[in-house]
């Protein structure tokens, strides 16, 4: 996924954020990376260009990215939270034997939405849909 930094920058200004080059780079870690990583991995993957960061500015910054909808925050339960560069509505399966998060490509049910409130007058914000399973990998392991 491309990421246009200007559109990023204009996001931060509108809210009153101070743009610095550490969010930038954590935004862009999260949106180049399909793995739906931990705070904890975000941490190990900007390290390198970010030597002197801190696992509390990690968190700090997704906190600030979240609430300018510029990622979605993953919770499952655990003692730790997901982040998703992709803030476009999808689906997630999530694999209950090794715990990794798979975007999963099929189509938003919107007309499910709009027949349930048709039906009965309920107006509709949002909703979730989660796959459990087992991933490829974890299905090999064990065969
Ligand atoms: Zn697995
Ligand atoms: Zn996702």
């Amino acid at each position: 996924m491309s990421t246009n930094n200007d559109e990023l920058i204009t996001a931060f200004k509108a809210k009153g954020y101070r743009i610095t080059k550490q969010r930038l780079i954590i935004l862009n870690a999260l949106r180049n990376t399909a793995t739906h990583p931990t705070a904890e991995e975000i941490y190990n993957m900007v390290k390198p260009q970010i030597p002197n960061i801190s696992l509390g500015t990690v968190y700090r910054t997704l906190g600030a990215l979240e609430e300018l909808g510029l990622l979605q925050k993953l919770v499952y339960g655990g003692s730790f939270s997901r982040y998703d560069g992709n803030v476009n509505a999808h689906y997630h399966a999530v694999c209950l034997d090794c715990g990794k998060v798979l975007d999963v490509d099929e189509p938003v049910l919107s007309n499910l939405e709009e027949r349930f409130s048709s039906e009965t007058g309920f107006t509709i914000v949002g909703h979730k849909l989660e796959f459990h399973g087992y991933c490829k990998d974890c299905c090999k392991r064990k065969n």
